[in-house]
């Protein structure tokens, strides 16, 4: 093979770096030009490693622009630079987008064959996360094929395995899609015979839009915030929370245009006139419809386009604009037949696919029962390794687990929480004046007044020598001043001359508070006012 000339190379290299920040940036249309020109270059002079970045980077971004033609004629190339065995996991995320892609485009038995292969390879490499992700993906065929139900189960076990494995990407996706079936199903029902069915799917939608709301600020990603924001502010519309499903949808839409969703965009605009319908504003809403309708001409997101159609249908009667109102009426109809004429010929083409589907679950409920083993095999290691030896509290290792669910759970409820450091006083002199065994003993007693002192809901550990860390959740400041003022007073009156005589005990405290629920700034808040307490003369509790 020829060798290529180095400036291709290192514009290769550049380009493939210039890709990586327009991606972290979310400058879609710029990264897809740069991938563009990456994965033509990777083809001619590259790497099999830049050959696979390129082209995952480039499917990446005509997914993100919802480029989904576009996305399937390269993605069977790509895939074949993604065959090596080391690359497996990209090769899902392919797959899976490719899945998406081609259900949205009506072509579903590419769709179905991609996911089948993606929740394969998934349990073949024992990947919880991505085989959650890949059921998802399944179930989405599903319900593009009409069978809202089945998706529902599929994506149902999704999120049970996504809950597992603690991954919150496969949990927000998987909730994102959960709540795109169950509001597709309340499109479905509604103004038909059974209106309690209608209502309770879209209270299921709301159930996994507002956790997927909850799960965001753990990503600083617009493109999650556009879709999630959109998702509840859609359902919230359907259920008559006009206020909150206004602020989300303005909110969403500005972010939105920002970032050049352009299939996000129209999906919003549209709810948002369906708010002004549900409003009475039937002028303005009629005007911006047919505006939204005008802008997405050509283009073919189906399921916005019926909604759009629905939505013009209603405004025209509200404004006895009746020829214009049947019009939309028929177009409505006609796009809904035409799609369930597709879904039918899809289902009859692809009848064995249910059972594919059954297997699927089959396999993942097996799947997901052997991580659940391991996990509690691995479990007990775990406790061990995050328990301190001589006092047997958490170590920090145990508080690096913690801490960042304890504020998660904190900061998605809106609940106060505090830390208190807590240092013992001049320790060195301790273990110079009564030797070492004595404050090794002295340690120990610390954790049993420490366990004494607080409620068995605290998380305590040993983070240093002589350093120990309390969390109070769910508990305002005061409160904890409150407890470690009680714990100080204890320490320094409890009789330590049982250990030697002549020992006495003091400690010092700083404490902090969240929000801001960051464990950096509280840690270090708690830092600078324990050095207060001991500049202060020590034995106290200062506050940050
Ligand atoms: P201050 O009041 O400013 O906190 O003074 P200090 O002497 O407590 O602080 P310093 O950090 O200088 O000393 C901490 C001492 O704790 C030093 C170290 O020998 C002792 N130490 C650390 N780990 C252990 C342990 O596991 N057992 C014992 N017995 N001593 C320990
Ligand atoms: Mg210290
Ligand atoms: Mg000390």
């Amino acid at each position: 093979m020829q060798t290529p000339p180095a400036d291709s190379r290192s514009s290769l290299a550049d380009l493939l770096q210039a890709a990586r920040a327009a991606r972290d940036a979310s400058s879609l249309t710029e990264g897809r030009q740069l991938a563009e020109r990456a994965w033509a270059l990777a083809l001619q002079s590259g790497s099999e490693d830049q050959r696979a970045e390129a082209g995952h980077l480039l499917c990446l971004f005509n997914y993100r622009l919802g480029a989904l033609a576009a996305l399937l004629d390269i993605g069977d190339e790509v895939l074949g630079a993604l065959a090596a065995p080391a690359r497996r996991a990209t090769r899902i995320d392919l797959l899976r987008w490719m899945t998406l892609a081609g259900c949205e485009t009506g072509r579903f038995d590419r769709a179905m064959q991609h996911a089948n292969e993606a929740c394969t390879l998934a349990h073949d490499i024992g990947d919880q996360r991505q085989l959650a992700l890949s059921l998802t993906a399944l179930g989405a065929c599903f319900e593009r094929m009409g069978d809202p139900w089945q998706a529902e189960r599929l994506m149902d076990d999704a999120l049970r395995v996504a809950h597992e494995v603690g991954d919150p990407f496969a949990q927000l996706v998987t909730l994102n899609n959960l709540c795109a079936v169950c509001t597709g199903a309340f499109y479905v029902l509604r103004g038909g015979d059974e209106p309690a069915e209608a209502i309770a799917a879209l209270r299921r939608a709301l159930v996994h839009a507002r956790e997927a709301h909850s799960l965001l600020h753990q990503f600083d990603d617009p493109f999650f915030a556009v879709f999630v924001e959109g998702n509840l502010g859609e359902v919230l519309l359907h259920l008559g929370n006009t206020q909150e499903a206004r602020t989300l949808l303005d909110g969403a839409l500005q972010r939105g245009l920002e970032h050049g969703y352009e299939a996000q965009v129209w999906r919003i605009r549209c709810s948002i006139c369906e708010l002004m319908l549900a409003q009475g504003q039937a002028s303005e809403a009629h005007g911006a419809l047919n505006g939204l309708l005008h802008d997405m001409a050509g283009a073919d997101p189906r399921s916005t386009l019926i909604r759009v159609h629905h939505a013009l249908y209603r405004a025209s009667r509200d404004l006895g604009l009746i020829e214009e109102a049947l019009a939309h009426f028929e177009q409505h109809d006609r796009l809904e037949r035409r799609r369930a004429t597709s879904q039918l010929k899809a289902q009859s083409q692809l009848f064995v696919t249910r059972v594919e589907a059954e297997q699927a679950r089959v396999q993942a409920e097996r799947a997901r029962r052997e991580a659940q083993l391991e996990r509690s095999r691995a479990a007990g290691f775990r406790a061990d390794a995050q328990r301190d030896q001589l006092t047997g509290l958490g170590n920090r290792r145990h508080l690096d687990e913690r801490m960042p669910l304890l504020l998660h759970a904190a900061r998605s409820q809106g609940l106060p929480l505090t830390v208190a450091l807590i240092d013992l006083d001049h320790f060195k002199q301790i273990n110079d004046r009564f030797g070492h065994a004595v404050g090794d003993k002295v340690l120990v007693e610390m954790a049993h007044q420490l366990r004494e002192n607080t409620r068995s809901s605290d998380v305590l550990a040993r983070i240093g020598g002589e350093e120990f860390l309390v969390v109070f959740a769910d508990m305002p400041e005061a409160q904890a001043v409150e407890v470690c003022q009680r714990l100080r007073a204890r320490v320094a009156a409890h009789d330590w001359a049982t250990l030697a005589p002549g020992l006495q005990v003091t400690l010092s405290v700083g404490i902090a508070h969240a929000p801001p629920y960051d464990i950096a700034t509280l840690f270090d808040q708690a830092d600078r006012a324990m050095y207060r307490a001991k500049q202060g003369g020590r034995n106290r509790v200062a506050v940050a």
